[in-house]
């Protein structure tokens, strides 16, 4: 099954209001805005901050909000093109996503690749296509270029119908490991995300298709609530009545020519968005092959398993998820590797995104004003990543805070010293104009102290 890998734009905001003299001068990336565009970017962060709490919806409203005051504002656009795919509403995030790569954020890589993604998403093969040649044309010398020319290759392959099969393949006998979990995520962990619990499942109605038998349906849910139980309930479904509000689909097949395998009884099609699951569609095989309740019953184990994550096969032929499609004889359940995988997939500590975390919450601390939290967490990003030039210029902006405190509370010994060491990281940043607030209040506090040669000094750097 082709996988789409999408980039998650972190919206990372470097925002400052300082005063200089008497009057307020807001600044982004080194250019002064006006105040509606300041309250936008805020509004946005504000919206990064519920993501963070897994509270999407408000943080979709909040991002709405904010293109109303600043429609250029390309990075919340593309946020918002994000949280709308995770959320299944993909007509209205190709919107948004085509709307950012045609204004401002034509500039943006992961606009384009998150406008391909969801076009891929919503089935739209060939645009996805279309969009990723766009990209290589623009971006060549893209990190992405690899990635993305081998996803138009799956997308290829997808619509020429070419997809082999490899249930015929064997793997070795490792009874005695406890999991297979680097099997099952084929070195990418994708799972559904808590703020998506429970999962909404539709089931489609079988009635008339040759083969179905009504008491399907509830073996289906029967296996559905068995993982759900596997994981500790860290995976919750919840059964709906109709297929746009599932992200997760069921259908029935009477034709086995559908499936592109005489040999497979089901498949099931994912789709993700930076490590989470977005969508999973599940086919079932009726019909030919003497489908029989145990065998659907496996079926259905084995689909869904793959519909929560465990997108690789076990090689160990008792498990649920092993390849073979002659296992489906066997009449039991998952096995303690099944039940050992999926809890580790839903394992919360497990691969903990510390950096973004850390970058969040500075971030939190920088707009309340606590500098000195702010910049403990931003000096904890830069010992992860110390090549990650916005986490710098947020420390130099503590630094700058802390100054800008310090003389208004007229302690100006202090206040030089943090002037002084934001001035020592805005010679390390590639774009020295984004600490440029903080020359220019250095230089008015020496006026004001009558310090004049030195301030003219500091006014130089600026050009
Ligand atoms: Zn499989």
């Amino acid at each position: 099954m082709p996988r789409f890998y999408l980039t998650l734009m972190i919206l990372l905001l470097a925002v400052s209001a300082v005063r200089a003299e008497d009057q307020m001068v807001y600044s982004y990336r080194g250019k002064t805005i006006s105040k509606e565009q300041y309250r936008a970017l805020i509004i946005a962060k504000d919206a990064q901050l519920l993501v963070r709490n897994n509270r999407v919806a408000e943080a979709i409203t909040r991002l709405e909000q904010a293109l109303a005051l600043d429609p250029t504002l390309a990075e919340a656009e593309i946020n918002l093109g994000n949280l709308l795919v995770r959320q299944g509403r993909l007509p209205e995030a190709i919107k948004s996503l085509r709307h950012a790569v045609s204004g401002q954020g034509g500039h943006l890589e992961e606009a384009w690749i998150n406008l391909a993604g969801a076009q891929a998403s919503a089935g739209q093969s060939a645009d996805a296509e279309k969009t990723y040649t766009v990209f290589l044309q623009k971006f060549p010398n893209s990190k992405y270029r690899t990635k993305i020319i081998e996803t138009v290759g799956a997308l290829q392959r997808e619509q020429s119908n070419a997809s082999k099969a490899r249930e015929n393949s064997q793997g070795p006998e490792t009874a005695t490991v406890t999991d297979y979990y680097n099997e099952a995520i084929l070195g990418h962990r994708i799972r559904w995300q808590p703020d998506q619990m429970p999962v909404r499942v539709f089931i489609a109605d079988g009635t008339g298709k040759h083969g179905y038998q009504p008491q399907f349906r509830a073996l289906l849910k029967d296996a559905f609530a068995k993982w759900q139980a596997a994981s500790e309930d860290r995976v919750t479904f919840q059964f709906v009545d109709s297929a746009p509000n599932a992200l997760i689909t069921c259908t029935w097949v009477d034709d086995p020519k559908v499936l592109k395998s005489t040999i497979k009884k089901g498949d099931t099609k994912l789709s993700s968005l930076s490590g989470a699951l977005i969508k999973a569609n599940i086919r079932l095989l009726l019909g030919t092959g003497g489908m029989n309740d145990p065998l659907m019953q496996f079926t259905a184990l084995h689909e869904i398993g793959h519909a929560i994550g465990l997108q690789g096969h076990s090689p160990n032929p008792n498990d649920v998820m092993f390849f073979s499609a002659n296992a489906g004889h066997r009449n039991h359940g998952l096995t303690p590797r099944d039940i050992n995988t999926v809890r580790k997939v839903y394992a919360a500590d497990l691969f903990a995104n510390n950096v973004t975390a850390d970058h969040d919450t500075g971030v939190a601390e920088l707009e309340a004003k606590n500098y000195a939290k702010a910049m403990e967490a931003f000096l904890r990003v830069l010992k992860a990543r110390p090549d990650m030039e916005s986490a710098r210029v947020n420390v130099g902006l503590c630094y700058a805070g802390l100054a800008l405190q310090c003389d208004q509370a007229k302690d100006f010994t202090n206040a030089e010293h943090y002037y002084t060491e934001a001035l020592k990281i805005r010679k390390l940043l590639a774009q020295p104009q984004l600490l440029n607030s903080a020359v220019q209040n250095f230089a008015a506090m020496l006026r004001d102290r009558d310090r004049n040669a030195e301030a003219d000094e500091l006014d130089k750097q600026l050009k």
